[in-house]
């Protein structure tokens, strides 16, 4: 059987046609001449009437089919303005394909709760809007790197070594050596631009964070890209276009926008080149708050939230102190103690959405700092990068979680996967 999807109807391609419909039962009501049941597609929602006059069966089938039942219908499509979609379907048959048990998701369920029940909670709309914006991101994603000429290419998961630091690193028996969940493919990126210069990748990274923040997640995904022949000036520009671009286009998803009461023109007005301020102004600029922020530290969730509010763009901070970034940063040659980094703070509070900056192309000063940093597990084959036609590069890593969350105002960056993984949860 051929079977409409709903949002063509609602296009107006089917009106006075009859259609067969295959979905889940979202609202159901009745009196007693009439039963409205509303059914949900992976495309869009319509109502569908079953009078008892017609076929008095029929009705009572109708009225007997539960709130996230499996459902097919066949019935005439109607204009009709007082509907909500302006469409409205007249029904002449159903098939309840599985009668659902009572929905446990009501209205006012706590935040606990919705989260045990994660599974069917994706069913929701608002979910389901920021899940489709979640796979436009990754479609501009990919346009974006096949435009520009960057080659994809994948890291492995299971790794031998630190990225960024073993505090947060997941270690497991991998037979019998020790192993680590990776926490970002950026050394994999580094290797791989000696074969195709430009490269990129979107992999998940797991950290065990262990704190409950509302922009930490232990297993998110991360966008990566890395650039033969470029410096810390060179990859900023890379990052703002590549934003800007993810921008526009989630702007373009009018609808889904409009469930999650975003303006399109608020994202769509996210457009380069992004200020760009540096560390000493940036400690500068808090201190004039009052904030207690201290030299030589890393800037945490509350410096960024306070310092972000002042932007309506995104802004680059660049050039952090050595001490507060990973080992793997070109260290500035006008000043030793820093290091040649840009984060990339996205306005409004939310912060930091991309680490990135040129890598030490030095195998020299490259084991120096490993040795300073006493890192667990075997750099050996990261160093010979630097031995074998070592030239100046540069990358980054995006959280696309924290995009997502900043683009589309959630309060939590659980909001942004389907199946988020924190401290306290790993269920469902
Ligand atoms: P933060 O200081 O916020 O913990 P980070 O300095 O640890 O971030 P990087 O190691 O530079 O972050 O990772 C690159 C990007 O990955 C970050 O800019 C951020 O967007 C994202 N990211 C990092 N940790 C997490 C996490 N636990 N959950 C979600 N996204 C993350
Ligand atoms: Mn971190």
């Amino acid at each position: 059987m051929d079977y409409s999807q709903i949002q063509e109807i609602l296009e107006g391609k089917c009106t006075d046609k009859e259609v067969n419909i295959r979905g889940w039962v979202w609202r159901a009501r009745s009196s007693k001449k009439i039963c409205f049941i509303i059914i949900r597609d992976s495309t869009g929602r319509i109502q569908v009437t079953f009078e008892k006059e017609i076929n008095p069966e029929l009705f009572e089938l109708a009225k007997s089919v539960t709130i996230e039942s499996s459902i097919e219908i066949k019935g005439v499509v109607r204009e009709d303005k007082r509907s909500p979609g302006g469409y409205e379907i007249h029904g002449n048959d159903l098939k309840l394909i599985s009668l659902a048990q009572v929905f446990p998701i009501t209205k006012d369920q706590s935040v606990t709760f919705l989260m045990d029940k994660r599974h069917l909670w994706v069913r929701s709309r608002n979910i389901a809007a920021i899940l489709k914006i979640r796979a436009e991101v990754y479609k501009a994603f990919r346009d974006w790197f096949d435009n520009n000429n960057y080659i994809e290419v994948h890291g492995p998961m299971f790794t031998g070594s630190a990225v960024e630091g073993g505090s947060t690193l997941f270690d497991l028996k991998y037979f019998d050596k020790k192993a680590y969940l990776t926490q970002s493919s950026q050394f994999y990126l580094e290797a791989m631009i000696f074969t195709f210069e430009k490269v990129w990748t979107v992999a998940p990274s797991f950290r065990a964070e262990k704190s409950r923040t509302t922009r930490h997640l232990t297993e998110f995904w991360m966008l990566e890209a890395e650039k033969a022949y470029s410096d810390l000036e060179d990859i900023m520009k890379v990052e703002e276009e590549l934003v800007g671009y993810v921008c526009k286009r989630v702007a373009e998803r009018k609808e889904e926008l409009k469930d999650l009461n975003v303006k399109p023109n608020t994202i769509a007005k996210i457009v380069p080149p992004f200020e760009r301020i540096s560390y000493d102004k940036a400690i500068e600029i808090l201190q004039g708050d009052g904030v207690k922020a201290e030299w030589g530290e890393d800037l945490g969730t509350e410096e960024e939230r306070i310092l972000t509010l002042k932007y309506d763009k995104p802004i680059f901070v660049y050039d952090y102190p050595k001490k507060a970034k990973a080992f793997y940063h070109y260290p500035d040659p006008q000043n030793p103690e820093k290091v040649k980094c840009a984060d990339l703070l996205a306005p409004g509070g939310y912060g930091e959405i991309i680490g990135g900056g040129q890598r030490i192309d030095d195998e020299e000063i490259l084991l120096q700092r490993i040795e300073e940093e006493q890192l667990p597990g075997d750099y050996e084959w990261y160093i010979d990068l630097r031995r074998y036609g070592s030239v100046p590069h540069s990358g980054f890593g995006l959280g696309v979680e924290r995009v997502i969350r900043w683009l589309l105002k959630l309060d939590n960056i659980r909001d942004t996967i389907p199946f988020p993984r924190t401290i306290n949860r790993i269920y469902p």
